[in-house]
C-alpha cells in the first residue's frame, strides 16, 4: 500500500517530528521516513526532521546529522508528520510547526492516542511506529538505509522480538528489512544491548536499591537528582532500567522513577499482563500501551509510589473479582 505518496500530493515543504526525550523507534521512524520521502519524491523542496538530542548510538543512521533541534525560523511547512508521539505535547518545540502547517498528519501505535492531527494512523496493535510506516510505503522502494532506520525502531519497541507487541506480521516485516542487506547484529548490539560502563551501573544501583511491594507484585526503584550527579549521567542512560525490574519472578508492574525537577518524577511502568499500566498512566495525564506507559508526576517519592499503587491494586483487585 502506498498511503504516503497520497498524503504529500501537492506538498513541497515537510517537517517531521517524534515525541521528546527521542527513543530508538521515535529516531527509527523519523529517520527512516525522512530518508524514504527524499530518496523517492524529488518535487520535495524540504524534508527536516526535528528531535531532541539524539543518543550517540543511533548517529550511524543515515540523515542522523542533519537532525534539528532549534525552532527559531518562523516557517509554514505544506505538511507536518507527527510520529510515535500518543499526544500534542509530547512533540515538545516542534508543537509550533505542527501548529502552523497547513496539513498534519500523525503517525503512531499508542493506544492512548486520541487522534489529535487531521489525518490520524493510528494501529494500537503494530509493534511499534516503525511498523506502521513500513505499511504505509512501497516495499520495493525501499533501500538499505531506510531499511536499517525502520529495522532499529521495530528491535527497540520489541525489546529485540521478545514483547508481546511482537506479531507474526512483525517478524515477515523485519524479514523483508533483513532482506535488504542490513547489518543486522550489529544494529541490536549496537544500538540495543551495549551500555555504557555508567549506564551499566547506574542500572545496577537501580536493582540494589529496588523494594517489592504489593505483596512482592509490584517493583519500585527510584534515582535521584544527586544520584545523576555522582554518576555523571542523563535521563537517556536510564533507558532500559525498567525492563530489567519487569523480570523479575513474581512480578506483576514494574515502576522506575527518575527526578526531573524538584518534586517532580518521571514515571515508566512495565506489566506482565495483569495490569492495564496505560489506564494507569492515563489516570495521571500520560499514556502508552497496555504493558508499556509512562507519566509525569508531582510530590515526594512516596506520595508519587502511594498514587500508583493504589490505582493497580485496585485494578489487581477487580482482576481477582472477575476470577472468582
Ligand atoms: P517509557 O517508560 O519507555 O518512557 O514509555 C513507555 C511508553 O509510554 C512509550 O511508548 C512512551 O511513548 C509512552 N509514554 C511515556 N510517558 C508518556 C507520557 O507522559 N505521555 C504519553 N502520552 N505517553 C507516554
Ligand atoms: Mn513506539
Amino acid at each position: 500500500m502506498n498511503k504516503i505518496k497520497a498524503e504529500i500530493e501537492g506538498v513541497s515543504t515537510i517537517a517531521i517530528a517524534g515525541h521528546i526525550r527521542p527513543d530508538g523507534d521515535c529516531v527509527g521512524s523519523c529517520l527512516g521516513l525522512s530518508q524514504y520521502l527524499i530518496e523517492n519524491f524529488p518535487q520535495l523542496t524540504e524534508v527536516t526532521v526535528y528531535l531532541e538530542e539524539v543518543p550517540g548510538s543511533y548517529q550511524f543512521l543515515k540523515g542522523a546529522d542533519k537532525i534539528r533541534n532549534s525552532y527559531e525560523d518562523k516557517k509554514e511547512y505544506d505538511l507536518f508528520i507527527a510520529l510515535d508521539s500518543g499526544d500534542k505535547e509530547r512533540l515538545g518545540k516542534a508543537q509550533c510547526y505542527f501548529d502552523t502547517a497547513k496539513k498534519t498528519v500523525c503517525i503512531d501505535h499508542h493506544i492512548s492516542n486520541k487522534g489529535y492531527a487531521k489525518v490520524n494512523y493510528i494501529v494500537p496493535d503494530a509493534s511499534s511506529t516503525a511498523e506502521v510506516i513500513f505499511d504505509m510505503i512501497e516495499q520495493e522502494k525501499i533501500t538499505k538505509e531506510v531499511a536499517e532506520a525502520l529495522y532499529m525502531g521495530i528491535v527497540h519497541d520489541t525489546g529485540v522480538f521478545q514483547y508481546s507487541c511482537t506479531s507474526p506480521k512483525t517478524m515477515r516485516v523485519a524479514a523483508v528489512l533483513m532482506e535488504k542487506g542490513i547489518d543486522f547484529n550489529r544494529i541490536i548490539d549496537e544500538t540495543f544491548n551495549y551500555k555504557t560502563y555508567v549506564q551499566k551501573q547506574i542500572l545496577g544501583r537501580a536493582l540494589l536499591e529496588s523494594i517489592m511491594l504489593l505483596d512482592g507484585k509490584c517493583i519500585v526503584s527510584a534515582i535521584r537528582q544527586k544520584e545523576f550527579e555522582f554518576y555523571n549521567v542523563k535521563p537517556s542512560d536510564l533507558d532500559g532500567i525498567v525492563s530489567q525490574l519487569r523480570t523479575t519472578k513474581g512480578v506483576e508492574v514494574a515502576i522506575f522513577l527518575y527526578e526531573s525537577n524538584v518534586q517532580e518524577y518521571r514515571v515508566s511502568m512495565r506489566s506482565n499482563g495483569n495490569v492495564d499500566v496505560n489506564e494507569v498512566a492515563c489516570y495521571f495525564g500520560g499514556g502508552g500501551h497496555v504493558r508499556a506507559a509512562g507519566c509525569t508526576m508531582q510530590g515526594s517519592v512516596y506520595d508519587v509510589l502511594n498514587n500508583l499503587t493504589g490505582q493497580i491494586e485496585r485494578q489487581l483487585h477487580q482482576k481477582q473479582e472477575k476470577d472468582e
